[in-house]
């Protein structure tokens, strides 16, 4: 199908806001955009990417990324559909879609009688932004319990079939490129009533109330926390608590999460991570790591190094 046949059947748009995809609810708008909702609306929509020249971004549920206020120069693609699609196979091993909620395949698995994903009702994200990011809480990590991922390279239309070894998956990183977009995974779980998946599911919901701050505009960790040591203790040690660059400020309630106060800008969260981070690195020595994805460009903020 050409770009103008996709565009014109809705499947293909251009300036979308995405700041309501994404969990800071900011930033500005996609180039183009497209929700494919199955692996053959995809393989256009991604033929039609490399037809026009343009990059493609894949976008999840947006609870790890900050994008930018002049938005995003590509294609961004959302998975829907088909893609959101959780099933448990007879032999207890759960299929999801790349666009799939992990509330959605924690609770599945439950349902069917086998535990071991519950951990994943923790984290607000899809299954293909788990696997990029290796998305974990409570001592396990999406690496633990993956079998395989699916993935298609946007650059080449190509599939691959990849293990959490081939992908290398380690503390929230991947090699999983940018230019990569994983499409479904398989995850091992073992027989266990329902009931104690249920509540098993509780305690992680009450984990989550009592430790993060609910209510506010955020994206989880800021950063990635250093070797024997958590980024948050070293804020908060360094009484950074209610810092801020704008309506950016670091949460009172936990100093590694950065909240959005009404009317911050993408630019403002940037400059606070650049900030901390060079405020952490004169005082101990240490860099941290951003965990958060900057999608889009930002301006330095004055005086500091750029936190990507
Ligand atoms: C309140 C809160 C609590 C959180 N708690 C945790 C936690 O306990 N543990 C934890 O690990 N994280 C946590 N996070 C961060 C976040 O939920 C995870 O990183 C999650 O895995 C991101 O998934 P997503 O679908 O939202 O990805 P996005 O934020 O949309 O994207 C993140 C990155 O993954 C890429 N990506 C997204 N989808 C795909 C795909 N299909 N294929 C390839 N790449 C893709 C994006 O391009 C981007 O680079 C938290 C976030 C919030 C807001």
């Amino acid at each position: 199908m050409t770009v103008g046949r996709l565009v014109e059947s809705g499947l293909l748009r251009r300036d979308v806001a995405l700041a309501p995809m994404t969990t800071y609810r900011l930033g500005g708008e996609a180039a183009w955009f497209a929700e494919p909702a199955d692996e053959t609306e995809l393989a256009a929509v991604l033929a039609a990417a490399r037809e026009m020249g343009e990059r493609v971004i894949v976008l999840g549920r947006g609870s790890n990324v900050v994008v930018a206020d002049r938005g995003v120069a590509a294609l961004v693609v959302h998975l829907v559909g088909a893609f959101a699609d959780v099933a448990v196979t007879a032999g207890g091993v759960v299929e999801a879609g790349g666009g799939a909620p992990l509330a959605k395949v924690a609770r599945a698995s439950v349902d069917a009688g086998r535990g071991g994903l519950e951990f994943l009702v923790g984290i607000p994200g899809s299954v293909g932004g788990a696997v990029r990011m290796n998305a974990g809480c409570l001592g396990t990590e999406t690496a633990d319990v993956m079998i395989d991922a699916r993935i298609v390279d946007a650059r080449s239309g190509d599939v691959v079939v990849r293990t959490p070894a081939e992908l290398e998956m380690a503390y929230r990183s991947t090699n999983v490129a940018v230019h990569e977009i994983v499409v479904a995974a398989r995850f091992r779980t073992e027989a266990q009533p329902t009931d104690a998946g249920l509540a098993r599911i509780r305690e992680v919901t009450r984990w989550r109330r009592d430790t993060q701050p609910g209510g506010t505009l955020n994206a989880g960790s800021v950063f990635k926390n250093p070797p024997g040591d958590a980024a948050g203790r070293i804020i908060d040690h360094l009484g950074l608590k209610g810092l801020r660059c704008g309506g950016a400020v670091v949460s009172s309630r936990h100093a590694n999460f950065f909240e959005a106060d009404p009317g911050t800008t993408a630019q403002d969260i940037y400059d606070l991570v650049a900030v901390v981070r060079r405020r952490v690195a004169v005082a101990t020595g240490v860099e941290l790591e951003p965990e958060v994805k900057f999608l889009g460009e930002f301006a330095s903020a004055p005086g500091e190094e750029a936190p990507t």
